[in-house]
């Protein structure tokens, strides 16, 4: 199955596609200039065209900001854009991106399920003594004014790298997870959970970033924004600040490391605050957490800039760090080998680098969505009826049986729409023995169809197939026996599969589609059972409802009323797998 994962900024969108068998991105890309008469949309229809041969099972989007409304990633429906949009205040310059994104993959690719996956998502949890600014308690609730924290997809991934690299669970472990990109946060991850982190309300509080300035006094804001007024102040501590402003060369680290290595001093110096800034954080979070684990360094700066991992991880033997000078230079983690340890063997507390993939983190999400959704729509219960042996005639036997011209009368109505018991009956005679009086079904069929069950067959001396309705080409010969005249036919009987009616609807609420086979549990009766090769029929005229045959109802010791649910894969996380079964091609 594949997903794709879309990352809308205002004038970019960066997607990857992702096969969730391996994990390995398919496609990706980075589509720019967005704005200058290419709009989102446009940009969705070039990956789309791009990616015609791929089948594209669900969409992942990336959003910023998902205020107080979202803990985890979501189904997007109408009212999930209502709610987003809702956060557009909290992030003004990226909710509207996201959701340009989203509206023009929606619009585009409508038959798949579309999930966000919230930057905020991971650290909504955070203890209110982190997450409250000391600010007039009124002044804050009115605006939503707190800490939120970002870049959570990657903390929760890396998190999880680090784990699984210590071979110690998550819920053991209080990390400190260093995000050094172009935008750059700490997070304390606590036991699994987020504790604190150095983004608040925007992304603009913090670390020092390669544009954002990070943490400034509340009072030089005030003085920019007398000074400079609002959206020029807005504008220098977005876009002026941090690597950029610090260095005057741009915001790229290795242009100011190499600065730095001729003896610019304006470059030495924006090094070094980064440096200090992460160490203060990092020290802070060992104290807020009452200790570390392990401390973890990933993005562009963390993966790849030995100089600035050395400048953050020196000299803090007093946590337990013990910096390896050689590992630390030689550590360049890939997606394949993704992590790297650059403390020494000895050391009491490792210094990990860890390449994330937050491309990856959002499909599993997109992954776990569906499968969480469709757990709870699953719960809908599937309808058990047990059919008796039956026939259905077509209508040169039933003029040999009942007389020429004669008609089917309807006895009762059946459950799938149309269709009916007949009055009508007729014998079956087997080289063994016979049985008398199987109910005829309505109305005609193009092809006589004899269902039994296998204990019927025994009584009968015949071998049928197991089979499909409809398919009796080459299926066991019977003898029909009516009032009006007895008919041999050399094919005709089967012993029905079991199978589940379902309309369209039905098929797209279970995430299914027509010849696709499942498991059906039927649970809480003294003989529970799983019924395995159960095949899915889709029609329009259909009611939802499983078939099964007098033997197999026994056997899960089932009588009328009874009801089953489709078997999903376990999964870890309490959260449900993919249905078992196979796929139709
Ligand atoms: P990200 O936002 O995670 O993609 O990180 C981008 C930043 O990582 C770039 O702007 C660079 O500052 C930094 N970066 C990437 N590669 C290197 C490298 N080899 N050495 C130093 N810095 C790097």
């Amino acid at each position: 199955m594949n997903f794709l994962v879309v990352n809308c900024g205002s004038s970019s969108l960066k997607y990857q596609i992702i096969d969730m068998a391996s994990g390995d991105a398919l496609m990706s890309g980075k589509i720019e200039r967005l704005g200058e008469g290419r709009t989102h949309r446009d940009a969705v229809r070039e990956v789309l065209e791009k990616a015609a041969s791929v089948e594209i099972a669900g969409v992942g989007h990336r959003v910023v900001h998902g205020g107080d409304s979202f803990h985890d990633a979501v189904l997007i429906d109408d009212d999930v854009v209502a709610a987003i949009e809702r956060c557009i205040p909290l992030a003004p310059l990226h909710n509207p991106a996201n959701l340009a994104g989203i509206t023009a993959a929606r619009a585009q690719l409508p038959g798949v399920p579309h999930v966000a996956v919230f930057d905020t998502a991971f650290h909504v949890r955070m203890p209110r003594r982190s997450r409250t600014y000391a600010i007039d308690a009124e002044v804050a609730a009115r605006h939503g004014i707190r800490r939120y924290g970002f870049h959570g997809t990657s903390h929760a991934y890396v998190s999880d790298r680090a784990a699984a690299f210590l071979g110690r669970p998550l819920d053991e472990l209080r990390l400190i997870t260093c995000h050094l990109g172009n935008g750059a946060s700490v997070c304390a991850v606590e036991y699994g959970h987020s504790t604190d982190t150095s983004m608040g309300m925007t992304p603009l509080e913090g670390l020092v970033m390669g544009t954002r300035a990070g943490d400034v006094d509340a009072g030089v804001v005030l003085l920019l924004a007398r000074e400079l007024g609002i959206d020029a102040a807005e504008q220098l501590l977005n876009k002026q600040s941090g690597l950029a402003g610090l260095s005057g060369l741009g915001n790229d680290l290795r242009d100011i490391e190499a600065a730095a290595d001729d003896g610019n001093d304006h470059a030495r110096l924006a090094i070094s605050v980064f440096a200090h800034r992460v160490r203060k954080y990092i020290g802070a979070y060992a104290a807020t957490m009452g200790g570390v684990d392990a401390v973890v360094l990933t993005g562009g700066i963390g993966e790849n800039s030995r100089t600035l991992r050395r400048r953050i991880l020196q000299r803090l033997e007093f946590l337990g760090i013990v910096l390896d000078e050689d590992r630390n230079a030689d550590a360049k983690p890939t997606l394949a080998e993704p992590v790297a340890a650059v403390t020494t063997e000895t050391s009491r507390v490792p210094a990990l680098v860890v390449a994330t993939n937050e491309e990856l983190q959002i499909a599993r999400h997109v992954q776990a969505t569906i499968d969480g959704a469709r757990q709870v729509e699953a719960k809908r219960p599937i309808p058990i009826a047990i059919s008796a042996r039956h026939l259905h005639l077509d209508r040169k036997t039933m003029d040999a049986l009942f007389g020429a011209g004669s008609e089917l009368t309807e006895y009762k109505p059946i459950s799938q729409p149309g269709q009916f018991a007949a009055e009508q009956k007729v014998n079956l005679i087997g080289p063994r023995s016979r049985i008398d009086g199987v109910r005829v079904l309505g109305p005609l069929r193009p092809a006589v169809q004899v269902e039994v069950s296998r204990t019927d067959e025994f009584r009968l001396g015949v071998d049928a197939p197991i089979r499909d309705s409809g398919k009796v080409k080459g299926s066991a010969p019977i003898t029909l026996e009516g009032p009006k005249g007895t008919v041999h036919m050399e094919e005709g009987l089967i012993c029905a599969r079991r199978h589940i009616h379902m309309t369209p609807d039905d098929a797209k609420h279970f995430g299914l589609k027509d010849k696709d086979e499942v498991e059906v549990a039927v649970t809480g009766g003294p003989r529970d059972l799983v019924f395995g090769d159960v095949l899915v029929r889709v029609k329009d005229s259909y009611r939802l409802e499983m078939h099964i045959d007098t033997d197999e109802a026994n056997a899960a010791e089932l009588s009328r009323g009874a009801a089953g649910d489709l078997v999903y894969e376990p999964a870890p996380s309490g959260v449900q797998g993919a249905l078992r079964g196979k796929r139709a091609k």
